[in-house]
């Protein structure tokens, strides 16, 4: 199963909580005060308003990243 990761930008506080759970470490440091995934994982990356979503092979949906997000930033959705 493949994973979308979706960060809304205009949420998120650039604390890293999410960054600090993935089992996997999907996510970089943050840019500009706004959380990331790393470059190097992200794929067929988009971006609709404020929302940059990417494709992420390494991520196993495991939604702690969601869970430890206090602002609600993220969303993981299955890939069709
Ligand atoms: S936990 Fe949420 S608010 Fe904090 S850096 Fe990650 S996406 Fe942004
Ligand atoms: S769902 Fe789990 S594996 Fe995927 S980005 Fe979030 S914490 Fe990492």
């Amino acid at each position: 199963m493949t994973f979308i990761v979706k960060i809304d930008c205009s949420k998120c506080d650039g604390r890293s909580d999410c960054k600090d759970v993935c089992p996997v470490e999907i996510y970089a440091d943050p840019k500009d005060g706004k959380c990331i995934v790393d470059p190097a994982k992200a794929k067929e990356t988009k971006t609709e308003g404020s929302v940059v979503s990417c494709v992420v092979d390494e991520c196993i949906g495991c939604r702690a990243c969601e869970a430890a997000c206090a602002k609600e930033a993220i969303k993981i959705e299955e890939k069709e």
